[in-house]
């Protein structure tokens, strides 16, 4: 296992005033500029960053949203020039912060219409912060393919029509020679043919914005975005800050799964993706492929493998995966015996660039439909749960050939092309594939949160210890608590007869992650277990030398998530898009056996009646109007965001 980058001098006092030194605000924490880019005129400039939205919003995915909400115009086609690539990195990315690696990329996906923020990890934001950049936003389109080349203060938008229709792995590999090793955020052919759920990858290994980030990126003929910096980041208390950073790193090496976590990687350390050593889709046949691990800057686990089949006629093959989830997953699906054929589907999906889930959730489709005969084969050609048709159907999306062209337009266009009604073969909340079945484990809040997240069914923001099975309901009051919730609060979601409210605990999940998405904190549970909402002030005030206490800081959490939201109830989005998936009130057919929608600790059936109780306790948690689930005139009051109240009001929704 290595580190990406030399730890070395991450500390270094450099001073980082916007503009070349020309103004007087000292930063810490923050490098204190914004990037601009416009591709249609080639304008490129640096602006301060504003001290006053970084305490209000923190950075990252906070002041993303800030700008989203001046720069996206309601009802602005995704695809269109003027729909802006927002990319954020938090005050604590650049620092030794433990797994501060988190990138923020805003716009406006064009699989589900909504204002979305998609996150990555890797380098990108360490480079970016390095290089003098909090944000950077790129608008207009070019006319023909570019790149966007950053290298400290240098910034240069170059032609790439030589890399066009190259896969990721390649262009990028191609700018590295050019270049030399830097960070990259890149598309393959499935973004450069605007398939609806393309994706972009950051450093080659990280997935970013699986609901078409990557066509946003294709309409506007950008092919990659490379940043190196060389500088560094200026903390306010580097004593306390490090006597911070220590104490996370003591107490990660004292964690008794942390040797588990840095052999199996991090998603299967907690034991919900061990597939056990043996058999065809164990830990032994994925460590032949498995040559190496990688982590990000300062992440004290890692979970970046890079797999290489050394045998056979696909021998030579290079790929990466964050998960050997990912390989077994493809191999299930498609029953694929030959494990290097099962890493080839995760290599292809990964060169172009295509949304895992989402063509995981096509193909199951597909099959469904052709087996209860809704489609048939002069439709579709001759399909099976097999790896032949995997290939193919990857194939014809990406490059849009045949059925391929309507696939690549997504479920809803699926839909209304073929008459087919996508909630009998889809779950999907506001046209965005669910990832979290509660018939399988429960309605836990990673299942409740694909509802109500404003981008769609999404489950990351609802983190909590239902990610794993047989959680005591304990550890749900220490965590609601970790993530600073109030003690009536505590008192509320505790008071359940589910053991907790599943509605009410992922108003605090919510606020949590856009806490740490806006500080540049990795999520993933083996990371931010180590965290609470106290620990965070203090990395937050000893980094940016902006005191706050955990109070204020999970209320900027909040104005953050709230933000969010309305920034998508501007786009029409409101409690009717929130409504589960009808597929969760049916019996789930799986194993010789008939599995039923139950609370978390699978107490009893859940109603849609529940569900619906479930939301009206979510918004009411939430202080939002339960008729409308978006924020009222008096919470935004409350936040402090007058001038969404004042557009709001300007525009009919208050
Ligand atoms: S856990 Fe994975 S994604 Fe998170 S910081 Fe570590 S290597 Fe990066």
């Amino acid at each position: 296992m290595h580190s990406m980058l030399d730890m070395r001098g991450l500390l270094c006092l450099r001073r980082t005033d916007a503009d070349g030194g020309a103004m007087t605000t000292n930063y810490f924490g923050y490098a204190g500029k914004i990037l601009f880019i416009n591709l249609s005129t080639g304008e490129i400039r640096k602006d301060p960053l504003d001290l006053a939205d970084a305490r209000k919003f923190l950075g990252g995915l906070g002041i993303n949203n800030r700008l989203a909400y001046d720069l996206i115009k309601p009802g602005l086609d995704p695809l269109s020039p003027g729909n802006p690539v927002i990319i954020g990195a938090g005050p604590l990315i650049g620092t030794m912060v433990p797994g501060a690696s988190r990138t923020i990329a805003t716009s406006k996906f064009p699989l589900s219409g909504a204002v979305s923020a998609g996150s990555g990890s890797m380098t990108f934001g360490f480079n970016m912060k390095r290089a003098g950049y909090d944000h950077i936003v790129i608008t207009g389109a070019s006319e023909k393919p570019v790149y966007v080349y950053i290298d400290d203060d240098s910034v240069q938008v170059l032609d790439a029509s030589g890399l066009w229709g190259r896969d990721n792995y390649d262009a990028v590999d191609q700018l590295w020679k050019r270049h030399g090793r830097c960070s990259s955020i890149s598309i393959g052919q499935a973004g450069e043919n605007l398939v609806k759920f393309s994706l972009a990858l950051v450093d080659k290994m990280a997935t970013i914005g699986r609901a078409g980030f990557g066509a946003v990126m294709g309409a506007k003929k950008l092919k990659a975005v490379l940043v190196r910096g060389n500088g560094g980041i200026k903390v306010a208390d580097p004593k306390g800050f490090m006597h911070e950073v220590n104490t996370l790193f003591h107490r990660a090496k004292s964690y008794k799964l942390h040797s588990a976590a840095v052999a199996y990687g991090i998603l299967n350390a907690g034991g919900s993706f061990m597939l056990g050593d043996e058999g065809p889709y164990g830990l032994n046949i994925y460590n032949k492929v498995k040559k190496d691990r990688i982590a990000c800057p300062s992440c004290f686990i890692a979970d970046k493998d890079v797999l290489v089949v050394s045998e056979g006629e696909l021998g030579g093959m290079k790929t990466y995966t964050h998960s050997f989830g990912m390989v077994a997953t493809a191999a299930m699906k498609g029953t694929i015996t030959d494990y290097a054929k099962a890493t080839r589907i995760v290599n292809m999906l990964n060169r172009y660039g295509l949304g895992h889930q989402e063509f995981d959730s096509m193909f199951e489709l597909i099959l469904e439909a052709s087996e209860t005969k809704v489609l048939r084969e002069d439709q579709i050609g001759a399909v099976g749960r097999n790896y032949e048709t995997m290939h193919d159907l990857i194939e014809k999306i990406v490059f849009r050939r045949g059925i391929g062209d309507v696939l690549a337009e997504g479920w809803m266009a699926t839909a209304s092309e073929f008459g087919l009604d996508t909630n009998r073969f889809s779950s999907h909340v506001k046209g965005l594939g669910t990832q979290f079945d509660p018939r399988e484990r429960g309605l836990g809040t990673m299942e409740f949160e694909q509802l109500v997240n404003p981008r769609g069914g999404h489950h990351q923001s609802g983190g909590s210890p239902s990610y794993n099975q047989g959680a005591p309901v304990e550890m749900f009051e220490r965590h609601v608590d970790r993530m600073g919730a109030p003690p009536d609060a505590v008192r509320r979601i505790m008071d359940s007869p589910f053991g907790f409210n599943v509605g009410r605990f992922t108003r605090y999940s919510e606020d949590w992650f856009a806490v740490f998405d806006s500080l540049g904190i990795c999520i993933r549970s083996q990371n931010n277990r180590f965290y609470s909402a106290d620990v965070c002030a203090r990395l937050f005030s000893t980094a940016t030398g902006i005191p706050v206490d955990k109070e204020a800081l999970m209320e900027a959490g909040e104005r953050v998530w709230n933000l969010y939201r309305a920034l998508n109830w501007r786009e029409g989005f409101t409690r009717k898009d929130d409504t589960p998936p009808p597929k969760w009130f049916e019996p789930l057919k799986a194993a010789g056996s008939e599995f039923e929608m139950k609370d978390y600790f699978q107490t009893r059936k859940l109603t849609r009646e529940d569900l619906e109780q479930l939301l009206n306790d979510y918004y009411d948690e939430r202080g939002w109007d339960p008729a409308t689930g978006c924020p009222t005139r008096e919470k935004l009051t409350a936040l402090g965001l007058d001038n969404i109240v004042k557009d709001f009001e300007a525009r009919g929704l208050l």
